[in-house]
């Protein structure tokens, strides 16, 4: 038995690959390899499907957040608020505008930006902007988010990298007002052959800012944009699993369901059961008591033929060019390093989950 962390081979099945080389061949034959037709197609069936106004495919998800940051104006001298916990390419696209990056400290049971921090950090520093990350596919705290944000005039760009498939108060993410980006990077829930992102937006001004800043700045004489096109061939990947993709998502979620009720009684701690229907489950995190037992556990599991991810190791304040900013960190200091991501995917069966759990179980008897 040997459990995968990702299983690509299940996803790009016989029957998707006879499909997508299809597709493949006549984009070759039209010559159409950048901004084609499924370009468009797919822009407009993913706002729709996230209950946005406006979808603009860009390069990548660090391209999308740093366009989101031009889209408002942020540049040097500007404040923008981060959580601890989080991919660094969430502080790396303030850091490539040329901002501060200020932290914000996290939820200790769950790593999302905990409100209350983001308040204390809102009063202490003007922060032209904030990037709440759905991490690990758990929807974050919009509503106390956007409460504080709007009193002060705080922009909000929400990373959903990880969030496709999570649900907010206000329906799926993309629903609300700011601008949302994601990645469609091979491993995300939502994924190209290759690098790809998008923003979610709102109205169809910052729809043309978006246009025109990822192709160099055309059709907007005010902007020097740059390149972040994204290819004719990862749009028609995209596009073309867009039918797939709410029952890979629920299957994701079948597969949390299982690790619950099999791991209740586990001396890990799991993340709160109130978002098992809101996550899109990106990641299964498991908290653990401290590193030395992460570390143990990883390599017992590893053993076992059972691959983990220790996301995340660090938390953003202990990474290098930000490890100096100023903010709140507490919180996220010490969920790093103590976390383990156990796998899941659509692939992962029931027989996975309860391999898994008697794994872990024998691991806190031994
Ligand atoms: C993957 C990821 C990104 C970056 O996406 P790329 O496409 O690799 O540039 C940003 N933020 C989060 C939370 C991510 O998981």
């Amino acid at each position: 038995m040997s459990i995968p962390f990702y299983d690509f081979g299940r996803l790009h099945d016989d029957h998707f690959k006879k499909q997508i080389k299809e597709i493949f061949s006549k984009i070759i034959d039209d010559g159409s390899f950048v901004e084609g037709p499924f370009n468009k197609k797919f822009e407009e069936r993913f706002a729709q499907m996230q209950g946005a106004h406006f979808c603009r495919l860009v390069g990548n998800g660090t391209d999308a957040l740093e366009i989101a940051l031009n889209v408002y104006g942020v540049g040097p001298g500007d404040n923008v608020g981060v959580p601890g916990i989080t991919f660094y390419a969430s502080a790396e696209a303030v850091l490539n505008v040329g901002a501060n990056v200020i932290h914000i400290d996290v939820d200790p049971t769950t790593g999302l930006m905990d409100p209350d921090s983001l308040k204390r950090v809102a009063k202490a520093h003007k922060l032209k902007a904030i990037i709440p990350v759905h991490i690990f596919g758990l929807p974050a705290d919009i509503v106390a988010i956007q409460e504080i944000c709007h009193e002060k005039g705080i922009k909000i760009i929400e990373d959903a990298a990880q969030a496709q498939g999570a649900i907010l108060p206000t329906g799926p993410v993309g629903s609300t007002r700011n601008l949302v980006t994601f990645s469609f990077y091979p491993t995300k829930n939502l994924s190209a052959f290759g690098d790809a992102g998008a923003i979610l937006c709102q109205n169809e001004e910052e729809a043309q800012v978006i246009e025109a800043i990822r192709n160099h700045g055309r059709g907007n004489t005010m902007i020097y944009g740059r390149n972040s096109r994204c290819d004719h061939l990862q749009a028609a990947v995209l596009f073309q699993k867009l039918d797939n993709i709410d029952a890979l998502n629920e299957k994701r979620r079948q597969v949390a369901k299982t690790y619950f009720d099999l791991l209740k009684e586990s001396e890990v701690k799991l993340l709160p059961k109130k978002f098992l229907d809101t996550s899109s489950w990106h990641l299964f995190p498991v908290r653990l008591q401290s590193a030395e037992e992460r570390i143990s556990l990883q390599h017992f599991l590893k053993a076992k033929n059972v691959a983990t991810s220790p996301f995340y190791e660090q938390a953003i304040s202990q990474d290098r060019a930000v490890a100096n900013c100023p903010g709140e960190n507490d919180n996220a200091r010490s969920m790093a390093g103590t976390t383990l991501c156990l796998p899941i995917n659509p692939f992962v069966s029931r027989e996975d989950v309860n391999f898994i759990a008697m794994a872990i179980g024998e691991f806190y008897k031994s």
